[in-house]
């Protein structure tokens, strides 16, 4: 390519504004492509990493500054390296996955990328110490026009498929990963809580293309509910986080309980209905918790143990679970209409990230675009 700079929105001080710099244009490796970039989503998560990770988690590495930050980027592939010969090529629309891993520890050698001792999140941040060198060779993310990324990170999209909706895929994906691993099947039913927030609007629809006959979702805003409910009126139940959700949930399910419980609520959750929740699932039944609580979880063992429920903790997805959403999406099987797109260029970036305090719950979809 015969361009020798690009335009990066970078962060050069914690606390400071972001400033549309003009940076060398990333160089075009082996196994890598290099992506022109046309969406990045701006996540409700962002704000914390930029400003307080350093101090709350000093354990999870962060980019250098000054850093270009942009954690879902979709766009078109511009240049592919010698060694990348099957199936992507110039001109592809594409998702990249940002979950970088280093290829050579005993989890990547299993085909088990997410659980990378150094796994790392491109322009966002990293899991462990080997995160510090994986920011080096990646440096860059979605609020910068160009970005490399390994060729195995790539979801091909559909035409159908925008790249505003696509970089939505982080907290879709997300929730559609643990979905899977609570291995939920067609007919089942499940209870998402916090289903009106970012996690919990993606469970919904993954629910829905997954075939839940039943979603139980709770949440505290009606009007957010109300829309929630209008997805899919005949399969979906809002319930108001009021401490009778477990009650209304047995009644509904003649005492049964639920096949799967996604937890979505935020750092936040209260403790005490997150513990509570527990009790509307089913004997032998899968609680998959994505929303990360703060605080510690009491759980009745005696519970788990009798009734055989189970809790899981899940992080992000695979490549391929972002492909089949991505195929899903584009036959109309996960309905990602439901967004409400926010589309800010890269010289408003902090008015992006100001943007995310005044959302209609999960249905915004805030994305910097190029
Ligand atoms: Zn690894």
């Amino acid at each position: 390519m015969s361009k020798i700079t690009m335009r990066a929105a970078r962060l050069h001080e914690r606390g400071g504004l972001f400033q549309v710099d003009e940076v060398p244009m990333p160089e075009i490796r082996d196994t890598d492509v290099i992506v022109q970039v046309k969406a990045a989503g701006v996540i409700p998560n962002l704000p914390n990493v930029i400003q307080h990770f350093a101090e709350w988690f000093p354990f999870l590495p962060l980019a250098d500054l000054p850093a270009v930050y942009g954690l879902d980027s979709t766009g078109i592939v511009v240049a592919v390296g010698d060694r990348v010969r099957q199936d992507i090529k110039p001109g592809d629309r594409v998702y990249v996955n940002p979950g970088l891993s280093c290829g050579s520890c005993r989890a990547c050698r299993a085909g088990d990328d997410v659980n990378c001792t150094a796994y790392t999140f491109m322009g966002y941040f990293g899991f462990g110490p080997g995160s510090v060198e994986i920011f080096k060779d990646y440096p860059y993310g979605g609020f910068g026009e160009y970005l490399t990324a390994p060729a195995r990170n790539l979801v091909k999209l559909p035409d159908n498929v925008s790249y505003e909706a696509a970089a939505r895929f982080g907290y879709i994906g997300t929730a559609y990963s643990g979905l899977r691993k609570a291995n939920l099947q067609a007919g089942q039913t499940v209870m998402i809580d916090g289903g009106t927030g970012t996690l919990g609007v993606g469970a919904t629809i993954c629910a829905l293309a997954m075939g839940a006959a039943k979603i139980f979702a709770t949440g505290r805003n009606k009007e957010h509910l109300a829309q929630l409910k209008s997805i899919a009126p005949d399969r979906i139940q809002t319930l108001v986080m009021d401490g009778g959700v477990v009650d209304e949930i047995l009644r509904q399910t003649q005492g049964f309980g639920v096949d799967v419980i996604i937890q979505c609520l935020g750092a936040n959750a209260p403790v005490d209905s997150v513990a509570a929740s527990i009790k509307a699932l089913r004997r032998g039944g899968i609680h998959v918790n994505t929303g990360g609580m703060v605080l510690p979880l009491p759980v009745d063992l005696v519970d788990l143990m009798t009734r055989q429920k189970s809790i899981l903790g899940s992080l992000w997805f695979t490549t391929a679970e972002g492909q089949a959403m991505a195929d899903m999406a584009g036959a109309g099987v996960l309905n990602l209409d439901v967004f409400e797109h926010q589309s800010f260029p890269i010289n408003k970036v902090d008015e992006a990230l100001a943007a995310l305090e005044d959302r209609n719950g999960g249905f915004t979809n805030i994305v910097v675009v190029h």
